[in-house]
């Protein structure tokens, strides 16, 4: 299964593309699952590019992208609409691809829209559910969906358009002797019907802990929820989070770093994120203003972790750092 996408800035090509082919795994005939956990520019990159070359594999989306709105949405890009984002015009590409092999005959290519608790793949070996998005969480989503929509389009809207991390799906995998938690960029919510409290009463937990987890959202505080630490993971699991920065704000922030060092003393920062962008004379800052939505400088690294276990390791991941991963507590 491959979960989210990015790009290799070298190749150009699907970092997981990539990776599965120097493992000697067909993409083709082996992956059998394709998930987006949500539409974010960072978590898309290269999906289509993806999927194409996944020929078997089903596609997975969150049910919060089961609205006419979002379809719309994605109408745009083939509209050419200059203000979709890219993670909207990798969607529109995805859904192309899916009317095309429903064309040829592939019935069972999706898209599966997934909400909490559904089963994704199961097997004697393994087991991988999904965990969100709840249903309060997906009508909070398609209301942000809906605000992005040209304003003759859009529905009235009674409330204020929260961010697109409401729809996440995150994932619980479970093996025989071990479980992950990946969390996407679920949120801890004003209301525990939606995000961290809404997975927390599904108890993913109770035959067993994770003993390694995706941290949510890049680290953030809004991704954070004690209980998931208290409840869901083992004590100092092996965490994971990829760096993420728009303009001048990143993260995860040194505040989000020493809570996530206190409670998983090897957590592991994958990938490196570009410097603050350079501040030029006044005069050339208002033009670059003018022209640009946000700058980032272009010194940002692609990471690769990999965290492997066997049947017979009982529990006990085996990590291995391959490109641009630091222990989070030396990233300064
Ligand atoms: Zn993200």
């Amino acid at each position: 299964m491959i979960v989210d996408s990015c790009i290799d800035p070298s190749s150009g090509r699907a970092a997981s593309l990539d990776y599965l082919k120097r493992i000697g795994v067909d993409a083709a005939k082996q992956v059998v699952a394709v998930m987006a956990t949500h539409w974010h520019d960072d978590h898309v990159r290269g999906l289509a590019q993806v999927l194409k070359a996944c020929e078997g594999a089903r596609f997975f989306c969150s049910s919060a992208f089961r609205s006419d709105e979002f379809l719309t949405l994605t109408q745009s890009y083939v509209l050419g609409a200059e203000s979709t984002t890219s993670g909207v015009r990798e969607f529109g590409e995805v859904l192309g691809l899916l009317r095309d092999r429903k064309a040829s005959g592939n019935l069972q290519c999706g898209p599966s829209f997934v909400l909490e608790n559904r089963l994704i793949e199961s097997s004697n070996r393994c087991e991988i559910k999904a965990l969100s998005p709840s249903s309060a969480a997906i009508e909070k989503a398609m209301s942000s969906i809906a605000s992005l929509l040209p304003e003759q389009q859009r529905p009235h809207l009674r409330v204020a358009a929260p961010t697109p991390n409401e729809g996440s799906v995150a994932l619980w995998l479970e093996g025989r002797s071990c479980a992950a938690l990946l969390s996407a960029d679920v949120e801890r919510q004003a209301s525990d019907d939606r995000g961290w409290g809404a997975i927390l009463a599904l108890a993913p937990g109770s035959r067993g802990r994770a003993g390694i987890v995706k941290v949510a959202h890049h680290g953030s505080e809004s991704g954070h929820d004690q209980r998931v630490w208290d409840e869901l993971l083992v004590q100092e699991p092996q965490a994971f989070l990829t760096p993420w920065r728009r303009g001048s704000r990143g993260l995860p922030t040194p505040n989000d770093r020493s809570r996530i060092v206190h409670l998983a003393p090897e957590a592991i920062q994958v990938g490196r994120i570009g410097a603050k962008p350079k501040r030029y004379d006044p005069t050339v800052e208002r033009v670059l203003k003018e022209v640009t939505q946000t700058r980032r400088a272009a010194v940002g690294r692609l990471g690769h972790t990999r965290a492997r276990c066997r049947d017979a390791d009982q529990g006990m991941w085996r990590v291995q750092t391959i490109a641009e991963s630091v222990p989070l507590a030396d990233v300064a």
